[in-house]
């Protein structure tokens, strides 16, 4: 369990906690959303730390006291954790939660209660949830976690404290994978650029050990694309498959390859590129292009991106980009 104040980038949010603590201006319930994977529910155990340590120090967690302790063992007894059970929280769930609550804390002046994926309260737990809302009891403080925060009743997330996490920088992420994954400055840049500010999903590329190959294969596909036959584009698109979310992450290292391709022929300079085990051969392919080509290009890398995002076939979404790729506008099946 991480201290608030080793939270990585969302420096106003970590601030507005510790305020909170430190003033004793503590809200009775707050909604974290954001994206997935940006550390919201680890920027929530952190909050909690600190809203039950005995001796909050600046509004962080001693990680010392008796209750530091516990909670990092696991066996704080006024912590309760909500998720889904199977695909939804349940009334019964939140049944438990509301007769827990109702009871002074064993320990210390709070209780807290941690709700992953609010969003999938069903409505009847969602209305049974309200009630507690709405007659809050002293010293209960509700910290829930959504990425879909459209989805939770809106009844429910307008008497929460909004607490909204945006995406990462580059340097963010890269930092965090240096600081969790032990990875140097070098390693951590191109996962780091292709997570898409999602600290999360730049441990699960790096922890993915056919990271690099598949990424070098796309690359390796692109130079090939380059003058290709129609025929072989669709051959081409057919080879790579997984699933959506896959496929999205090897267009952004498409993305970044192009972006490289534009970097180098404007500037030479190696220190600014990414792919940086593949310089040979960028050196060789920015020869083929215009820069007005290469800037077609990652537009046409977007678009196919943006189809893919709204459920268009995805076999069908990579032939059509690598039919633009190969510099050809037929069509093939
Ligand atoms: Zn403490």
């Amino acid at each position: 369990m991480k201290l608030l104040q080793e939270i990585i980038g969302h420096n106003n949010i970590v601030g507005l906690l510790r305020g909170a603590v430190d003033r004793q201006r503590v809200a009775h319930a707050y909604l974290f959303s954001g994206p997935a994977g940006v550390g919201k529910k680890t920027c929530a155990f952190a909050f909690t730390r600190a809203l039950l340590c005995q001796q909050p120090r600046q509004g962080d967690a001693c990680a010392q006291c008796r209750s530091c302790r516990q909670l990092e063992a696991g066996n704080y007894p006024d912590f309760m954790q909500l998720e889904p059970a199977g695909s939804f929280i349940k009334i019964e769930q939140v049944r438990e939660i509301q007769k827990k609550v109702l009871l002074t804390p064993f320990q210390g002046s709070r209780q807290v209660c941690l709700i992953e994926e609010a969003e999938s309260m069903t409505a009847e737990a969602a209305n049974c949830f309200l009630k507690t809302l709405e007659e809050p009891s002293a010293g209960v403080v509700f910290i829930l976690i959504s990425a879909r925060p459209y989805a939770l009743l809106p009844t429910v997330a307008s008497r929460c404290q909004q607490v909204w996490f945006q995406f990462l920088s580059v340097f963010q992420v890269s930092d965090g994978l240096i600081k969790l994954m032990d990875l140097s400055e070098e390693e951590a840049k191109l996962p780091a650029a292709l997570s898409g500010g999602s600290l999360g999903q730049a441990v699960a590329l790096v922890a993915d050990g056919r990271f690099a190959e598949r990424r070098k294969r796309v690359i390796e596909m692109a130079a090939t694309l380059n003058g290709a036959t129609p025929g072989e584009a669709c051959r081409l698109a057919g080879s790579l498959t997984g699933s959506r979310e896959e496929i999205r992450t090897w267009m952004d290292a498409l993305l970044l390859w192009y972006r490289d391709l534009l970097v180098w022929q404007d500037s030479g300079r190696e220190e600014l590129i990414f792919n940086q085990d593949c310089l040979p051969l960028l050196e060789e392919q920015a020869k083929n292009y215009t820069a007005s080509r290469i800037i077609d290009i990652m537009n046409k890398v977007e678009e196919a991106k943006n189809r893919l995002s709204s459920n268009a076939n995805v076999r069908l979404v990579l032939e059509v980009l690598f039919m633009h790729l190969n510099k050809v506008n037929a069509f093939c099946f």
